[in-house]
């Protein structure tokens, strides 16, 4: 039975318990707020300190990439650490992402490092506004970031970058990176595993949304071939590149047929939650045979799948689960504004049922929770029932 350790104790590592369970694997979560190793369904039940997860697993792995580097050394040094610490690293760091993407050689917005208020200013002579500043560090969920949209909000927001910069504690200096906000057609991402003998499987690229910076919607339905190609060619450019072990995710900007990486994430990602009802293997057992060693599960669509993501709510009626195809995942997590509490996944057998589906849900669900879902179903039934 491989013993698998998770650096962060969050939702994502639940979902690698519950799909790594069934293969007979052991998850332990490192919760990073408490210094303990806990059950990834179960964090009460505590089992010990960092040192001691290290020695009593097979296997290390991350949820997400901001752990403090000197944790990530600590698991590396063990030999257990898969993907490597600097893929974690680079994940979590938009400026060394930055250097990545152009070592690969792939598209990406124009974009300008920033330290000081020089920079700042040669930033916006070399970008047109509108721009968006986001933090080098700790960014996710859309918080962290500058939206300059004219010329009279410039002294206002170099202020709040710079007291944003004053104010960091992270033990690497923090910084901004100014980038030319792009005028997408849709965002879409790719989310695919690379195992320990060097083979890719991918899924097909998924159809993301947001609602205030946060990710709402992702739907997995037709496949544009020519698109899903450039993905899974830029897919294997940086996971050969980074020699990369795990799922790996890359958020893309769609313009025309051409596609930008806005940035990846080194783990399992939210926009390949659908993959738990749409795919033979859903993308966190994907990730636990990458970094154990075994050969990849199939990656391809079998139905038209949505995933709704359940935002600062804990109450949603029990007359969803009339809908035949509903999934529901809970994280457990206590109520906050703004948190991932869950997420629904809705399948049909066409993309036309699938449709029909999501407008039924939205009429269930309260509007001040999901404030755009009914009008993406709507215009997503439109759009397929043509
Ligand atoms: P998440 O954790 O949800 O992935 P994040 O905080 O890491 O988000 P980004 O993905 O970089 O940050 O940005 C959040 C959203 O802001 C993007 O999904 C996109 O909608 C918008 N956005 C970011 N950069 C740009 C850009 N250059 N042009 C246009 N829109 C952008
Ligand atoms: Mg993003």
């Amino acid at each position: 039975m491989k013993k698998v350790l998770v650096l962060g104790a969050g939702q994502l590592a639940r979902m690698m318990d519950l799909a790594g369970a069934p293969l007979g694997m052991d998850i332990k979560a490192f919760d990073v707020r408490t210094n303990n190793v806990v059950h990834p369904v179960d964090p009460e039940h505590i089992y010990g300190d960092l040192k001691n997860g290290i020695k009593q697993c097979d296997v290390i792995t991350a949820e997400f990439e901001h752990v403090a580097h000197n944790t990530l050394e600590e698991c590396e040094a063990s030999g257990k650490l898969f993907p490597s610490s600097n893929a974690i690293k680079i994940g979590g760091d938009r400026r060394l992402e930055k250097s990545l993407l152009e070592s690969c050689n792939v598209a990406n917005a124009k974009h300008y490092i920033i330290e000081n208020k020089n920079d700042f200013d040669q930033a916006l002579k070399q970008l047109e506004l509108p721009i968006i500043f986001k933090s080098a560090l700790e960014g996710y969920d859309g918080k962290g970031q500058w939206r300059l949209k004219s010329a009279d909000q410039v002294e206002k927001t170099w202020l709040d970058m710079a007291n944003f910069i004053a104010d960091a504690t992270s033990s690497v200096p923090q910084g901004i990176i100014a980038e030319q906000m792009v005028p997408f057609d849709r965002e879409v991402s790719l989310v695919g595993a690379r195992n320990t003998l060097g083979e890719i499987a991918v899924y097909p690229l998924t159809e993301n949304h947001h609602t205030n910076g946060i990710l709402s919607v992702s739907v997995a339905s037709s496949i544009n071939e020519k698109l899903q190609a450039n993905a899974a060619e830029v897919f294997k450019k940086m996971a050969e590149k980074l020699n990369y072990v795990g799922v790996l995710a890359i958020e893309f900007f769609q313009v025309g047929e051409q596609l930008l990486v806005n940035e990846i994430a080194p783990r399992v990602h939210n926009s390949g939650h659908w993959t738990q009802q749409g795919a033979d293997t859903c993308q966190f057992e994907n990730h636990l045979r990458a970094i154990c060693g075994l050969p990849l599960g199939g990656t391809h669509l079998i139905r038209p799948t949505a995933m709704v993501n359940i935002i600062g709510e804990d109450d949603i009626s029990n007359e969803i689960y009339t809908i035949p195809s509903v999934s529901m995942h809970w994280y457990d997590k206590e109520k906050r504004v703004g948190r991932k509490m869950g997420h629904i996944n809705l399948s049909g057998s066409t993309e036309v049922e699938l449709a029909q589906r999501l407008v039924h849900l939205s009429t269930l669900l309260n509007k001040e929770s999901f404030p755009d879902l009914s009008e993406f179903a709507k215009s997503y039934f439109a759009k397929v029932s043509q």
